[in-house]
């Protein structure tokens, strides 16, 4: 609407608002309003008479909608609260483990018997859910199979046992995959060649998928890439009779690059030859994302994840177009924290700023759930 346009609008409205003799007790507050739109029409002919330039459509006044600070809270379409965390937690085969991961500032490989001490204030705070990732040590622990990745008394399925029956209401999402598990440090089971037999691989990844399950997850997170996983979970998980109390979250758009650096070395999961360019999306593959969200939606994931977060903000935008009715969840990934750690400490800007801004353009995006390194600052730093 055009300012002259609303003048005479308003003009209009006062002539047409004229009071009924049959209603006196609306008569006061038409008068009030009339009065309002007097005071209205007379302000802003004194701003045209003034000369102020206020050209064009009068919706181009936007500084008043976010002027006090509880007015610009409300602009948030996507707020971050501490429910939307997801943390996660590298866990080894050597309880009494506690060791920093150089690479990763703040975070530590954990050994079972540390678990409890270290989420205890953090669930005081407000923690909500933790994602688990296995990270066997002992020599033994690997092979072309990665037979340990559902071992009974494996870090994963210990840890989800331990922190059912420790933490109730903690969410306990556990990552499906064989790299930290296979001697050849690929996400599944080779051929001889050297590249994935994926009949093999989804077979195996839904038995893991499976076995994490009924050791107490909430969710099952298959990080692997392999096709035709989701669907293949989803199956034993109906089969097994527990398909209605399993979220099954698949890294639908998982895109390869070197901001998982971090990560292998906190997992130990560096592939001995080769790389995952086969199975993780190629950066520029924008296509071959949107295919494989339609096709995990099919196949029955109940929510879509993006990873890495930050460099994929139009993927997000697009899981959540495509997805309209799941949770879009996104993975900041050990790069994107571990370079605002190095900007942060190098004095180029402070962490807090960074983090949240990071963090909330990745809900403006369309996430709503993010596995954050973060989130342990996130639970100070938020109220909710
Ligand atoms: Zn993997």
């Amino acid at each position: 609407m055009s300012f002259s346009t609303l003048v005479s609008d308003l003009t209009y409205r006062d002539s047409t608002h004229s009071p009924r003799p049959s209603a006196p007790s609306h008569t006061a507050s038409t008068n009030t309003a009339r009065s309002h739109l007097s005071r209205a029409q007379s302000s802003y002919a004194s701003t045209a008479a003034t000369s102020v330039s206020i050209s064009g459509s009068i919706s181009s006044q936007l500084h008043g909608g976010y002027s006090h600070p509880l007015a610009r809270q409300w602009q948030a379409e996507r707020q971050l609260t501490k429910s939307m965390l997801i943390y996660p937690l590298f866990i080894t085969d050597n309880p009494d483990e506690c060791t920093p991961i150089p690479s990763l500032p703040g975070q530590k490989r954990l050994g079972i018997n540390k678990l409890i001490p270290l989420l205890t204030p953090l669930i005081a705070k407000g923690l909500k859910s933790v994602i688990l990732f296995g990270v066997p040590l002992a020599p033994t622990a690997k092979d072309a199979l990665g037979t340990a990745a559902d071992d009974p008394l494996g870090p994963v399925i210990a840890g989800l046992r331990l922190l059912r029956r420790a933490f109730p209401q903690l969410f306990l999402v556990a990552d499906v995959c064989l790299c930290e598990y296979t001697s050849h440090g690929h996400c599944g089971i080779l051929h001889d060649d050297g590249s994935l037999n994926n009949t093999l691989s989804v077979d195996r990844i839904s038995d893991v998928a499976l076995a994490y399950a009924e050791a107490g997850a909430h969710c099952v997170a298959p990080s692997d890439m392999n096709d035709g996983r989701i669907r293949a979970i989803k199956l034993k998980l109906i089969e097994s009779g527990i398909a209605h109390r399993v979220v099954l979250m698949s890294y639908s758009a998982k895109f390869s690059g070197c901001l998982y650096g971090p990560f292998r070395d906190a997992a130990g999961s560096v592939p001995s030859f080769g790389d995952r360019r086969c199975y993780q999306l190629p950066p520029g593959g924008r296509g071959l994302a949107r295919r494989a969200i339609r096709r995990d939606i099919e196949e029955g994931a109940d929510i879509i994840m993006v990873k890495p977060a930050s460099q994929y903000l139009d993927i997000i935008s697009d899981a959540k177009d495509i997805g309209k009715d799941l949770p879009v969840a996104a993975y900041q990934v050990s790069g994107e924290y571990a370079m605002i750690h190095a900007a942060a400490k190098a004095g180029v800007f402070d962490l807090k700023t960074m983090a949240f801004e990071s963090t909330e353009g990745i809900l403006r995006a369309g996430a709503s759930i993010v596995v954050s390194y973060f989130t342990p600052e996130f639970l100070e730093w938020l109220d909710t």
